[in-house]
């Protein structure tokens, strides 16, 4: 889940790649200040993952709250890792990306699309050039 900036922001109703592939990062992201280090667990000397995340069979980081499609949050959304920052929904810049619609995909959620952030007006204005 990447920035979430709007009040409805498609991510807020998805959540699908914080269930779908491992989170990893450096260790020095983990507290103090950073990822709570309970809810991490290591990948080998350098790198931790998210719990959850590191299961091959239905990952899902036990960060993420609610139902996968419906409504969900981060717990941790402040202080998640590099991977969660940066991974972008598709269309939230401009472009697809195929990992967003991969991480919709598996969860039965169509990809995104250039409408998904258009704004209402916008929406309106665009049914009313038809
Ligand atoms: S899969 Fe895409 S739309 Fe869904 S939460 Fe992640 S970035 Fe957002
Ligand atoms: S830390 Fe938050 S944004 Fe990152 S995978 Fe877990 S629930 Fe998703």
């Amino acid at each position: 889940m990447g920035q979430v900036p709007r009040s409805i922001h498609p991510c807020q109703s998805c959540g699908a790649c914080c269930a779908s592939f491992r989170v990893a990062f450096h260790w020095w992201q983990a507290e103090p200040g950073g990822v709570p280090l309970a809810l991490t667990q290591d990948l080998d000397p350098q790198n931790k993952v998210m719990k959850g995340t590191e299961r091959k069979h239905r990952p899902r980081c036990v960060a993420l709250s609610g139902e996968i499609g419906i409504s969900v949050s981060c717990a941790i959304y402040e202080n998640r890792p590099t991977p969660c920052r940066r991974f972008t929904a598709s269309y939230e810049n401009g472009v697809r990306e195929p990992r967003c619609d991969e991480a919709r995909l598996r969860h039965g959620l169509k990809p995104l699309t250039k409408s998904d952030f258009k704004e209402p007006a916008e929406l309106i204005n665009s049914a009313a050039d038809l």
